[in-house]
């Protein structure tokens, strides 16, 4: 099968921070491009939670709303603020797509983040 081995090697290179994790937000992947922004290495991400991103200071309405269009299959598009490994924060304009089984549930997600701090 070509298209898998293609697919992962263009992930790779995708300029964007990308993630895939299973139902929990529990991080199964992450491209180079995430360590870069978030100062996290992959060993360091895989098997945590996205939340080891959060800088707690989002509110909570935002998660909220977040896990709501996610766990009913809907794509969620918003800001909320991140914290990287070396303590500093950034503005992270986040997309979370959900990944159907052939039964339609929800089974793993992709995240894709981009800093968007220098741009408010
Ligand atoms: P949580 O314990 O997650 O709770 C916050 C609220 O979210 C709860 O009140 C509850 O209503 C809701 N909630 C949490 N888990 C579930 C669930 N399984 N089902 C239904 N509702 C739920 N967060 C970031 O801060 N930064 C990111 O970059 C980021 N990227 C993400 C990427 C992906 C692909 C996914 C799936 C999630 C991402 N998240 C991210 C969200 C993250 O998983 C956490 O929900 C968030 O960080 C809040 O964490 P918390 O521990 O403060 O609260």
């Amino acid at each position: 099968q070509i298209v898998p081995g293609v697919f992962r090697k263009a992930v790779e290179h995708v300029p964007v921070a990308t993630s895939i994790t299973d139902e929990h937000a529990n991080i199964l992947y992450v491209n180079p491009a995430f360590e870069a922004l978030t100062g996290y290495s992959q060993n360091e991400l895989i098997g945590k939670n996205e939340s080891l991103l959060s800088d707690k200071s989002t509110p909570v309405t935002v998660y909220q709303e977040l896990w709501k269009s996610i766990t009913s299959g809907q794509v969620w598009e918003g800001r909320l603020v991140n914290r990287r490994k070396d303590g500093s924060s950034y503005l992270a304009d986040l997309t979370v797509v959900p990944v159907l089984d052939d039964d339609g549930s929800v089974m793993h997600y992709m995240g894709m983040h981009r800093d968007v701090t220098g741009l408010h």
